[in-house]
C-alpha cells in the first residue's frame, strides 16, 4: 500500500518534539506540536492548514511565533488546537506583539483557535487585519474525541495526564484507495494529479454514474469513464492508514489504558521515550515515559511500526541504548501478548 500520509519527525530525538504530516501529491500538511520548527523549510510551513499542540510547555509551543510570522500577510485560514487554557495561551502570545501596521497587508490571515476540555471544546477566531482582537465570544461545542474531519480522514484527540492535560493525537484515513497498476495499463492510463481527484471523488461518495475525465500527462488527450466503472478497474479499497502521536505522559494505569486504546492498530506510532528504565524514578517525577514503557505500549496497542523521540540530554551519544531498550520491550511484550491470545 502506498501511504497517503507521510509523517516525519521535525527534529532529531534530542531536540524539540514535533511531527510534520504531509499528504501524498497534495500541497497540504498538518503539524503535531509547535516546538522548534526552524528546521522546516518555509515551503513546507506554508502547506500547513491545521496545527495541534499537545500542551503548552515551551518545547511544544515556542514555534507558534515562527509559524505565525511565516503566514503573516498570506491568504490563509489556519486552525490551531490545544488543551484546556489554550485560548488564553494564544491570546497571551498575540498580545506580546504590536500590530499597528497590519493594515498594509492585502490578505486578512484568519486564525481559528480551539481549546479542548474533557467534554467540550471552545473556539474563537482572530484576524490579522483586526490586530488579532477576538472576533466573537468563544463558541462552545460538545467534544466526542474528534477535532477535525474531512471526507478522507479525521483527527482525534485523547486527554492524557502530564500533571496537566496533554493531548494524544491521531490521524486516520477513512479507507485507503490502492491504485492497481495493471488496471491503469489495461485502460492505457498514466498516473498523474488526476488520481488525487479520483480518490477525492470516492471519499465524497460521488455518484458512480458521474462522468470522470482523465487527462494524459501532456494534456493531449482526455478520456471519460463512469466513475464507478473506473473504480472497479483501477481501485482496491483497504483499511485506512492511522498515525498516532503520544508525548509527555506519566506512566499511570489510567494513561496506559487510554493510550493503548487510542493508538490501537496504528500503522505508525510516534511515542516519547525521555528516559531509560534504570532512571524510571526520574521519569515518574518528570511525568515522562521510559523507552521500555514506550516499547510495551507499542506492543499492547499492536502498532505496525513505532518511532521514539524526546530523549533526555543525559543520554546524548547513547541513543542506541534507548532504541534497543524499546525494541526489546516491544518484542517481549508482543510475545507475551500472543501467548495469552
Ligand atoms: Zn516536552
Ligand atoms: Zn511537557
Amino acid at each position: 500500500m502506498r501511504p497517503s500520509f507521510l509523517p516525519r519527525l521535525i527534529n532529531g530525538p534530542f531536540n524539540d518534539p514535533g511531527l510534520y504530516i504531509s499528504f501524498l501529491f497534495q500541497k497540504h500538511a498538518l503539524i503535531f506540536d509547535l516546538g522548534d520548527i526552524n528546521g522546516l523549510p518555509v515551503k513546507d510551513l506554508l502547506k500547513i492548514s491545521h496545527a495541534f499542540v499537545t500542551h503548552t510547555h515551551m518545547d511544544h509551543f515556542i514555534g507558534f511565533d515562527h509559524l505565525l510570522r511565516v503566514m503573516l500577510g498570506r491568504e490563509k485560514n489556519l486552525s490551531f488546537f490545544g488543551p484546556q487554557g489554550f485560548l488564553k495561551n494564544v491570546e497571551g502570545k498575540l498580545a506580546g506583539y504590536t500590530w499597528n501596521l497590519v493594515d498594509n497587508y492585502n490578505y486578512p490571515l484568519c486564525l481559528q483557535i480551539t481549546e479542548v476540555g474533557p467534554d467540550f471544546t471552545l473556539a474563537r477566531s482572530y484576524r490579522c487585519r483586526d490586530r488579532f482582537e477576538p472576533l466573537h465570544e468563544a463558541v462552545r461545542k460538545p467534544f466526542d474525541g474528534v477535532l477535525h474531519e474531512e471526507p478522507a480522514f479525521r483527527i482525534s484527540a485523547v486527554i492524557l495526564d502530564h500533571k496537566i492535560p496533554c493531548l494524544g493525537l491521531s490521524v486516520k484515513e477513512r479507507f485507503h484507495v490502492n491504485i492497481i497498476k495493471e488496471g491503469l495499463n489495461h485502460l492505457g492510463l498514466e498516473p498523474g494529479p488526476w488520481l488525487t481527484q479520483f480518490k477525492q471523488a470516492l471519499y465524497n461518495h460521488t455518484d458512480p454514474a458521474t462522468k470522470f475525465e482523465v487527462q494524459s500527462p501532456e494534456r493531449q488527450t482526455i478520456k471519460q469513464f463512469p466513475l464507478g466503472k473506473l473504480a472497479e478497474q483501477i481501485a482496491q479499497i483497504t483499511p485506512g492508514q492511522k498515525i498516532t502521536y503520544i508525548t509527555d505522559v506519566m506512566y499511570s494505569d489510567s494513561n496506559m489504558k487510554k493510550i493503548v486504546e487510542f493508538a490501537a492498530d496504528s500503522d505508525h506510532l510516534f511515542i516519547e521515550a525521555a528516559f531509560m528504565e534504570k532512571d524510571r524514578e526520574i521519569a515518574a517525577e518528570k511525568c515522562h515515559l521510559t523507552a521500555r514503557q514506550a516499547g510495551e505500549i507499542a506492543a499492547r496497542a499492536t502498532v505496525r511500526q513505532f518511532s521514539l523521540f524526546h530523549f533526555s540530554p543525559r543520554y546524548s551519544e547513547q541513543e542506541s541504548l534507548l532504541y534497543r531498550e524499546a525494541s526489546e520491550a516491544y518484542k517481549s511484550e508482543l510475545y507475551t501478548k500472543q501467548r495469552k491470545e
